[in-house]
């Protein structure tokens, strides 16, 4: 039985506008066929901004499985993909994606699936147009980088399929760092060259020349709605933190997948503008601050509200985290709009899963200091190794190098039944009971 929670949060009002943006783009991607547009469906990176310039409608595999989760309508698709043989312990986000792609073969054949109950659920699930499609751009996870090739053998082998390799980004050579080095320049050299002949293809398949205007224009938008966004998540520094890291997540889809246009960047110019309002006036992200923690791990889409909850039920604002602090367009003032390719070619390589343990460790403990927490929550996700094999490291290495303390927790991206909550509310309130009495010897030692 999970424990109840008081809420205690203070969203920003900013978020409820951006929920509508989610829906209406879902909807342009449901609706894709009967306008007669191509789709594309892809895998990993923000490809979203090239799609768009080719006129393609897009569906991002993780964006609707996080959203079905979100939604708590994930279970049709993930009980397709284990009837199509998949194990529960493949990544919850593949897993259900791969559930969509055998209903939406389904219903594209007009079969009946064999699932029973939940039918409005199971037709959500399947509501995906099916691909004209795929691209992959995974970094970082080897089961990201099959995703794909098994979407493609359940849609019969026959729908083109294109790979952007992403070579993982070891940093262990001398002159290597985060965003110096030879491995980092050539790496990005061999990415950039992919995506033009990512483009050929897509010029291929749409069977129209590309738009380099229109991307340059849609590089232009996600540039100053990048910036804006990390000047927001800077506030969050002060103390008490305006917003928490459950408003990016929040925003997380603006970012990573929506359109790139005007609208995107008025969405996070007003993101800024109402955390600047809550600085100003002295409004906190959490009633009564008192505990300030960073959150290391994807995030788990089925518990976004309830722990956002049970956190501030415990005066605790989490500030910040690698999901949301170090993926996404974090490194604006390396898009060149007028000469796009290589800046995306950057970000691609930027994934929080894709850099050896030292550079995590550099970026972890830097926004540590940065916003000055008291310690860190590791979201260990059953499905997801890519994001907990260094987590043990770097929780060594905040109580070596800072002093900070690290409780870990067991929980999944999108199948809620990995959550356990008893285990999240004894260790939080140790770790806190812990901060407590070290400031207390602080204050009398
Ligand atoms: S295991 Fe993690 S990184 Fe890999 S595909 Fe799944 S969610 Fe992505």
């Amino acid at each position: 039985m999970s424990t109840p929670v008081m809420d205690k949060t203070r969203r920003l009002e900013v978020n409820k506008a951006g929920s509508k943006m989610i829906s209406d783009y879902w909807d342009g991607v449901f609706n894709a066929r009967e306008r007669g547009d191509q789709v594309v469906w892809y895998n990993g990176q923000a490809l979203n901004p090239i799609f768009q310039a080719a006129g393609l409608v897009w569906c991002h595999g993780e964006a609707f499985s996080a959203r079905l989760a979100a939604q708590h309508l994930e279970v049709p698709a993930q009980q397709a993909g284990e009837e199509y043989g998949y194990l529960g312990e493949l990544c919850s986000y593949s897993r259900t994606h791969l559930g969509c792609a055998v209903l939406t073969q389904k219903s594209r054949q007009g079969e009946a699936t064999g699932i029973v109950g939940m039918p409005e659920q199971e037709q959500l699930a399947s509501k995906l147009p099916a691909p004209d499609f795929f691209v992959n751009a995974y970094s970082g996870c080897s089961t990201g980088q099959q995703w794909d090739d098994i979407s493609f053998r359940v849609f019969g082998k026959e729908l083109p399929m294109f790979n952007v390799s992403l070579p993982f980004l070891w940093g262990n050579k001398p002159d290597s760092g985060y965003l110096v080095g030879e491995e980092w320049e050539q790496t990005s050299l061999h990415v950039e060259d992919q995506l033009y002949k990512l483009i050929d293809f897509i010029e291929h398949q749409t069977g129209r020349p590309f738009d380099w205007d229109a991307l340059r224009q849609n590089m232009a938008y996600i540039k100053r709605a990048s910036e804006l966004r990390r000047e927001a998540m800077a506030l969050c520094a002060l103390t008490p933190a305006p917003a928490t890291f459950w408003d990016w997540i929040s925003s997380i889809a603006h970012i990573n997948f929506l359109p790139a246009s005007q609208e995107l960047v008025d969405f996070f110019a007003a993101v800024k503008a109402e955390v600047e309002r809550r600085v100003a006036e002295g409004i906190s992200g959490v009633q009564n601050e008192r505990y300030r923690l960073y959150f290391d791990g994807i995030m788990n889409w089925n518990k976004l509200g309830w722990l956002a909850k049970k956190f501030a039920a415990h005066d605790v604002a989490v500030i910040a985290g690698r999901y949301t602090h170090h993926a996404f367009w974090q490194e604006p003032h390396m898009i060149d709009p007028e000469n796009p390719i290589p800046g995306m070619a950057k970000h691609y390589l930027l994934c929080p899963t894709n850099h050896g343990t030292k550079t995590i460790q550099n970026l972890v403990l830097g926004d540590c200091e940065k916003y000055g927490v008291d310690g860190i929550v590791f979201h260990s996700t059953r499905t997801c190794r890519a994001f907990t094999n260094p987590q043990q490291l770097v929780a060594k290495a905040a109580q070596r190098d800072l002093g900070i303390p690290s409780i870990f927790f067991e929980g999944d991206v999108a199948d809620a039944s990995f959550y356990k909550d008893e285990i999240l509310e004894s260790r939080l309130v140790a770790m806190l009971e812990g901060i407590d009495s070290r400031r207390s010897r602080d204050v009398t030692g």
